[in-house]
């Protein structure tokens, strides 16, 4: 990120369905693989050791595709593969096992997939040891296929079998042994480890090697909604929710880590429902007053489960759970919403805004959008249109509709031509940028309480976010890092805000 961001790539285009992240944004070697030693290196050897021993732990490199849950999936990989001695490294050059955790959300995603593998070829040949796998929603979806087209693949692993990884890289690697080309082992060698484990509970404890000030907490995974333009229940899914306790309990670990603000993370985290019957209401106002957290945030909502008594809890904790809501509505008409499956008419979306512009007077809002719906009329776009100005959401995440494997909506037959969609978009973006800029100029002048995540130089900058979901860009003060600060906004730009330490008078 440059020093004071770009102003031009300020609103984010594209993002995937129901999940706060930028589409498209290829995550390769997250921050943390870079900088990071693994911790069980440094302990586990003696005083000299470590640097040889390093240097004969192999090493693993993981390329992350897609939102918010692979980025977190992925950090999950590396902290289960350094339980096995493996080691991070920032090329694949450096790497003994590859693992490419693909996304299915965007188009042609099993050819990126290819293409990316493609390029390890002469790895490949040079070194027969080297693995590479295939995870994620595209492993999820393809299974044996990915190995039956492309011999460079040694195995496929899907959303469901993260924790099986340690054991499946010690099977590949066992295959190996006394091959002197990749080619010699045989497609039937191969694991690919799909199933879906529905019966099984969901007990993940969060791993992640350096989590910082603020970090990712899954709560729930998979989704039952099947809104039929989504492939997500079928690459990660039926819905099923952590318990309430041991949320909490991973919550608390994490502050002792230094963790000052978790964002919870689903598909729908809405419906949330630990066994012991208490909901994401009750999860956040036990979360707000039985931890050490300063800051609680949360994605993704969906509208039909959205109720007044989260939105009080939210009011009632404003001082721990952020005022801002991601409340995807996909369309602001109500006939393609009944083709989405989504559930709720646009009324029921507006009487939903309203209730919640009730109960949380400051709220901020963003939302997800498709355009170009099989059968969208030119009237029913100008219902989303309408719609986002009429909400007044201060971010807006808008995509044209692509059609996706074994969803429902691929089979439509009145898909809107492409030239049509890109017009839509166009035009969304336009209408929304004058609508939200006097929105974000009302910060110039406030004071915001950031809670700083990084210093951005060594003379005084410091970046963190505020309760809004801003990105704030300040000047002043030394060792902020992990501190909540007051900032006084200078300058307002559309996703990000730029000030300096609110001195007291
Ligand atoms: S099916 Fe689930 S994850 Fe996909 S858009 Fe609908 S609610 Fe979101």
């Amino acid at each position: 990120m440059s020093e004071w961001l770009n102003v031009s790539e300020v609103i984010l285009q594209e993002k995937s369905p129901d999940l706060l992240s930028p589409e498209g944004a290829q995550t390769s070697n997250p921050e943390g693989a870079r900088s990071s030693s693994p911790e069980g290196a440094r302990s586990s050897n003696p005083e000299g050791a470590r640097d040889s021993a390093l240097e004969e732990m192999p090493g693993v490199y993981i390329s992350t595709y897609g939102c918010q849950m692979n980025v977190n999936d992925t950090e999950r990989m590396y902290s289960l593969l350094e339980m096995v001695n493996y080691t991070p490294v920032d090329s694949p050059e450096k790497a003994q096992l590859i693992i490419v955790n693909s996304c299915s959300i965007r188009e042609k995603p099993v050819h990126k997939v290819y293409s990316e593998v493609g390029h390890y070829k002469k790895l490949k040949e040079l070194n027969p040891k080297l693995l590479i796998g295939i995870g994620g929603c595209v492993g999820q979806q393809e299974k044996d296929k990915l190995i039956q087209n492309q011999p460079l693949i040694d195995f496929v692993f899907g959303t469901d079998a993260i924790d099986e990884l340690p054991a499946l890289v010690g099977r590949a690697l066992e295959k190996t042994t006394n091959k002197k080309h990749y080619r010699e082992l045989k497609r039937e060698e191969k694991e690919v480890l799909t199933g879906f484990q529905h019966r099984a509970p969901y007990h993940v404890e969060t791993l992640v090697r350096n989590p910082g000030v603020a970090t990712f907490v899954n709560i729930t995974k998979g989704c039952d909604n099947f809104c039929t333009f989504c492939v997500v229940p079928f690459t990660r899914g039926r819905e099923k929710s952590r318990p309430l306790e041991h949320v909490l309990r991973d919550v608390q670990a994490l502050t002792q880590r230094g963790v000052k603000e978790v964002t919870l993370l689903g598909q729908n985290v809405n419906s949330y429902e630990s066994l012991c019957g208490a909901d994401f209401a009750d999860l956040l106002a036990r979360l707000a007053s039985e931890t050490d957290l300063q800051r609680i945030r949360f994605t993704t909502s969906h509208p039909k489960d959205f109720d007044q008594k989260l939105a009080d809890v939210m009011f009632r904790h404003q001082h721990k759970v952020c005022e801002y809501i991601h409340l995807p509505f996909q369309s602001g008409n109500t006939r393609i919403l009944g083709l989405m499956n989504r559930r709720y008419s646009r009324e029921e979306y507006l009487e939903k805004i309203a209730m919640i512009k009730r109960a949380i007077p400051n709220v901020v809002l963003s939302t997800d959008i498709i355009v170009g719906f099989p059968g969208e009329t030119e009237a029913e776009f100008q219902d989303t249109i309408r719609l986002v100005l009429e909400v007044g959401f201060e971010t807006i995440y808008a995509f044209k509709y692509s059609q996706r494997p074994n969803t429902k909506a691929a089979l439509f037959e009145d898909q809107v031509p492409e030239d049509v969609k890109s017009d839509r978009l166009a035009r969304l973006f336009a209408a929304h940028d004058e609508m939200a800029f006097p929105l974000v100029k009302r910060y110039e002048g406030q004071i915001l309480q950031v809670l700083v995540e990084k210093a951005e130089d060594q003379k005084g900058k410091w970046s963190g976010r505020s309760t809004q979901n801003k990105s704030v860009y300040f000047l002043g003060g030394e060792n902020l890092v992990g501190k909540m600060v007051p900032v006084r906004i200078t300058k307002a730009f559309p996703a990000v805000l730029r000030g300096e330490l609110a001195l007291p008078n």
